[in-house]
């Protein structure tokens, strides 16, 4: 299967963090490359431009992170989230990286992340006051400072 197809893809690492009684109820960040600048309809939000490079996603999925990780790792499913629209179909983003981290929500990550990167405005964030769920670096290194950070601050 190819990386994008499934878990155990040669590009993509699912690391966890359990909170010591193997549980793993958490938030997670998705990191997708996007290969070159599209226009996408976006839910909600209509029309959105993006540039080629590294986006992150904060999302969350409680006690089932890893099934909704697994999720946004398959090429093809129903579009309910606004990340559905960047994993799905012809010319989506290619998932590289996912983290899943215990003890921080969402809105946490989304907020630690803001302070490095630029958001993707109301991206994922319809029912919160974050500028956005969804995080851009032109460059995966630089992406991958933002993100190494809350991978060590994650609740053990
Ligand atoms: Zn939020």
């Amino acid at each position: 299967m190819k990386a994008e197809g499934g878990f155990q893809g040669p590009r993509v690492r699912v690391r966890t963090k359990a909170d010591g009684r193997g549980k793993t109820a958490a938030a997670y960040l998705l990191i997708l490359w996007n290969r070159r600048r599209t226009v996408r309809r976006v839910g909600s939000l209509g029309r959105v431009e993006f540039e080629p490079g590294f986006y992150v996603y904060a999302g969350s999925g409680g006690a089932n992170v890893l099934k909704r990780i697994q999720r946004h790792l398959r090429p093809s499913k129903p579009r309910r989230w606004h990340v559905d629209y960047l994993t799905s179909g012809p010319g989506r983003m290619r998932p590289v990286d996912a983290y899943a981290l215990p003890g921080f929500s969402e809105c946490r990550l989304a907020q630690r992340l803001g302070r490095r990167l630029a958001a993707v405005r109301g991206f994922g964030s319809s029912d919160c006051r974050c500028a956005g769920h969804l995080y851009y670096a032109p460059g995966l290194e630089r992406l991958q400072a933002a993100v190494e950070p809350l991978m060590s601050a994650s609740a053990r």
